[in-house]
């Protein structure tokens, strides 16, 4: 299985959510996470790509905020690499700094990108002691509405909640084995 890993944001243009009080940046989360379901997954056999950039669709605001970058978006290189399944990682904020908790899988709406985002949010439940948020149904989201395969945004915690931040830091690896371990159970269900 081919599977295009896309740590949020961009650790140089554009940090994400920040915790206010340690610093802790959602860019750096994602791309260590991101990293770490990359090794996972070639474990298991699966083919990985990993792309972090802003630059999401032909439509979105990274081209124009970037002119000096060539080449194609995110979901443009997802779409003609031929990935089977699409995987967004980021870290949540809430309106109200530090005022929610938990973990949620995004998708556009139903069929196999909800398949899929079920599959990663009951492994991250069953991993991590942290607030089930559930799947959620998110068809604004670019990386959701402009990849042609299965596509799924998770969002592994709160970094602007103290608590959750602390899962951030030190459950990285427990993070990146269940979203792995989400994507090969997919995979068997799909697959047969
Ligand atoms: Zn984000």
């Amino acid at each position: 299985m081919k599977v295009f890993l896309n740590p949020g944001h961009d650790t140089k243009y554009d940090s994400g959510a920040i915790n206010p009080n340690s610093g802790l940046r959602e860019c750096d989360v994602a791309a260590h996470v991101g990293a770490l379901v990359k090794h996972y997954l070639e474990l298991a056999g699966c083919e990985c790509e990993l792309m972090q950039s802003d630059n999401l669709a032909p439509t979105s605001k990274g081209r124009s905020y970037y002119p000096d970058r060539q080449g194609l978006t995110v979901t443009e290189t997802a779409n003609e690499w031929g990935a089977d399944v699409f995987v967004s990682i980021h870290c949540n904020a809430a309106p109200e700094a530090g005022t929610a908790r938990g973990t949620e899988t995004e998708c556009y709406g139903g069929g196999d990108g909800e398949q899929l985002a079920g599959c990663i949010q009951n492994q991250l439940i069953d991993s991590i002691d942290t607030v089930d948020r559930g799947v959620k149904y998110m068809p604004e989201l670019l990386v959701l509405k402009c990849t042609d395969m299965p596509a799924v945004l998770v969002e592994l915690a709160f970094i602007d909640n103290d608590d959750d931040a602390a899962l951030l830091v030190d459950r990285q690896n427990d993070f990146a084995r269940a979203i792995a371990r989400g994507v090969t159970d997919y995979e068997q269900a799909v697959e047969g």
